[in-house]
């Protein structure tokens, strides 16, 4: 087993994360990305087994066992090394998976310009950049799906489109009337974020995770980080010019995201979430602030004028310098 597979397969699936899914509940200690909570690995009745989340290691005081996924996960089920290796990669989507994902992104990119919908659309949106349009792989899934029999015509079976999602157990496909904004560029795509057009519930995202933040390894590099919430907010600060802007999609951030947040220390975050009239933007701006300062990192939330999220301040003719007005007000 090569090194960078093994390092591939826990990035893929963050230690605390697995954890997560099996129903280890953890509270947060210290100032850095540590957790912790009842050792799964014998009877306790003390919280000794901790978490840091940045580093992907676990280590209890009770049993003195630690170390990372891997040897976890053989500790759990009685493995082998090679065993728990073995375990782990049936636990990822296989590499098929992110391109098949990258056939389905490729096949909504092409019905973009064939809809008479979708590209007025986004120009309502305020996208008018062809150029940004092309970059963020933006696709539309139209209402009358036929996402199903082109891949069932390029031998995807339909148990597989099933369980991916794509189809609904009625044989309909998933996305219909949605802009589609594929996740985990650069890099192999880990999920399709769909947002309709019409009636329906704006927000759709396949069944499986998120991922890390938006674009990352683009904007890790600065020492000032925008962070939004939308895909369609982070567009908009693109075109403006705002390339160090990364999107969490949606305000709750998973562990994996807010690891890389913090993975610089010093980092300024500049958050900007949607102002709503139920202020659960709001609340969930001061909470995230509130960690990411015990992090070490210099967060400020950044007020728009009321009801606007980054895309409609920039819709409503909003430009570059009124939105830096706006950051240099932030607390
Ligand atoms: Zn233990």
């Amino acid at each position: 087993m090569m090194t960078d597979e093994l390092e591939y397969l826990k990035q893929r699936i963050p230690l605390l994360d697995y954890l997560q899914q099996r129903n280890w509940t953890a509270r947060r200690v210290g100032a850095h990305l540590e957790f912790v909570g009842l050792c799964p690995l014998h009877p306790d009745t003390r919280p000794s087994f901790y978490v840091n989340a940045s580093k992907n290691l676990f280590y209890c005081h009770g049993c003195g066992r630690g170390g990372d996924l891997i040897r976890f996960i053989g500790l759990s089920q009685g493995l082998s090394f090679r065993q728990s290796v073995a375990y782990l990669q049936q636990q990822i989507p296989p590499a098929a998976d992110s391109e098949w994902l990258e056939t389905v992104a490729s096949f909504y990119q092409f019905q973009l310009h064939r809809y008479a919908e979708a590209v007025p659309y986004l120009q309502r949106r305020g996208l008018r950049d062809a150029g940004l349009i092309e970059e963020l792989g933006i696709g539309y899934a139209p209402a009358i799906g036929k996402l199903r029999n082109h891949l069932v015509a390029h031998g995807y079976g339909l148990d597989r489109l099933l369980e991916t999602g794509l189809i609904t157990p009625q044989g309909r496909d998933t996305f219909c009337r949605r802009v589609i904004f594929p996740l985990g560029q650069p890099g192999p795509l880990v999920n399709l974020y769909g947002r309709s057009i019409g009636a329906a519930f704006p927000h759709r995202l396949l069944p499986r995770p998120k991922g890390g933040l938006f674009a990352w390894d683009s904007v890790r590099c600065c020492s000032t980080v925008i962070l939004v919430e939308g895909l369609f907010d982070l567009a908009s600060l693109w075109q403006a010019g705002f390339r160090n802007t990364t999107c969490a999609v949606g305000t709750h951030l998973t562990p994996l995201q807010l690891a890389q947040l913090c993975d610089q220390p010093g980092r300024q975050i500049d958050i900007v979430f949607d102002q709503d009239d139920n202020h659960a933007g709001q609340r969930a701006s001061h909470a995230l602030a509130q960690r990411l300062r015990s992090a070490g990192l210099d967060a400020r939330i950044v007020h728009l004028p009321a009801a606007h999220d980054p895309n409609s301040f920039f819709c409503a003719g909003a430009t570059a310098a009124d939105f830096n007005r706006c950051r240099e007000q932030a607390r």
